[in-house]
């Protein structure tokens, strides 16, 4: 992480008032100046905004680059202070529940046939030979996404799939209390988690079983060029170096392996729909929020990996719902409600949207892939 200046930082204001004695002060922030992901120094304030989630004190303000879009915190709460932002039960945990893939004895025959199929789609997903009418019906039905989604039994998104696997190895950074690893494992990958957090890191080990290293992958002793997949599930984010870590990613991917970033979209419908009350804001613990193709294009001046970017829409009716309480006042961490006709056809707009080519799904996809001619390195 940057080392920022004693002299830069922004101090919490003075408190003087018996009552606010107590009061817990903001983090502490520093200026940035320059767009984290380009190095322009022309931004413009984009909003100024409270933690609506969890309540840290202060108000955030966020720039846009008006050279790349990328909207970033700025004055930035120091590293240091981050630890302030985060609740201790920051990290979510659930069982992932993954059924059983083979086939019952005495199954129905249009369950025998559905699980040969599946199997027929998730062996062409992986690139394994396959024969006859059944191995040419999964390589046809594995065009779909949403088979293939469905053929993993909706596990993991469509991107983590394992195919034709240059490496087995997949690596979780940021992998929180686990729920990601599992569904990792099951699809069939020999799966690797990176925490920050101590406390998530051994839950994860605990009920995972796998192998955890907790501390910041950017300066972890980690095995280069091994990986055929890195994941930064909604971690992206929350970085304070994107360049540096994008050179990170790249360096730990076998060639042919594919990193995948996932985070908000900062151009999604409901960021402009809500703008300040767009739930995925999540100030003060998001750092950086570029489009993605600020993304691809600093991470194809690394010149070793070849670089896909596209919006997701699977989160649009429950951004929705969370960003209107966000308006309407309703603010912190409260159960979702269930999607009435407005957020449905909120999330059928920017599905329809996203389906013409329109960069509007609330999470952005980014996948790096790593150049054959990096092997040897
Ligand atoms: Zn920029």
């Amino acid at each position: 992480m940057a080392v920022l200046p004693e002299n830069r930082l922004n101090q919490p204001p003075e408190i003087e008032s018996p009552c606010a004695r107590t009061a817990p002060a903001p983090p502490r922030t520093a200026e940035v100046g320059v767009c984290p992901l380009c190095g322009a120094d022309d931004s413009v304030v984009l909003y100024r905004m409270p933690d609506r989630l969890h309540g840290t004190p202060g108000e955030f303000t966020y720039r846009r680059c008006t050279s790349c879009r990328t909207v970033f915190q700025d004055p930035r709460v120091v590293p240091e202070d981050l630890g302030l932002c985060y609740p201790r039960t920051y990290f979510t945990h659930s069982r992932p529940s993954i059924p059983a893939s083979s086939t019952a004895p005495g199954s129905h025959p249009l369950i025998v046939a559905r699980d040969t199929l599946r199997r027929a789609i998730v062996a062409s997903v992986r690139g394994e030979p396959t024969a006859g009418w059944t191995g040419l019906l999964g390589r046809v039905l594995a065009r779909s996404r949403w088979l293939r989604e469905r053929a993993f039994y909706d596990a993991v998104m469509d991107e983590l799939l394992p195919r034709a696997i240059v490496s087995q190895r997949a690596l979780d950074v940021g992998c929180g209390a686990g729920d990601l690893l599992r569904a990792l494992q099951c699809v069939g990958w020999a799966v690797e988690g990176v925490e920050w957090d101590p406390a998530a890191a051994d839950m994860a080990r605990e009920v995972t079983g796998l192998c955890i290293t907790q501390g910041d992958f950017r300066h972890l002793d980690l095995p280069l060029g091994v990986y055929g997949l890195v994941v930064l599930h909604h971690v992206y984010e929350h970085l304070d170096e994107p360049v540096a870590a994008l050179s990170r990613i790249a360096d730990l991917l076998a060639p042919g392996g594919h990193a995948v970033l996932v985070y908000p979209n900062p151009d999604s419908l409901g960021a402009r729909l809500f703008r300040d009350c767009w739930f995925a804001w999540e100030a003060p613990r998001h750092l950086v929020l570029p489009p993605g193709l600020a993304v691809s294009e600093a991470a194809l001046r690394l010149g070793s990996v070849r670089v896909q970017v596209s919006t997701i829409t699977r989160s649009a009716s429950e951004m929705y719902l969370r960003s209107a309480a966000y308006r309407s006042g309703v603010w912190g961490d409260h159960p979702i409600p269930r999607a009435g006709w407005v957020a449905r056809l909120f999330g059928f707009a920017e599905t329809a949207a996203a389906s013409l080519g329109f960069r509007v799904g609330e999470e952005t996809v980014v996948t790096l892939t790593k150049k054959a001619v990096e092997a040897g390195k």
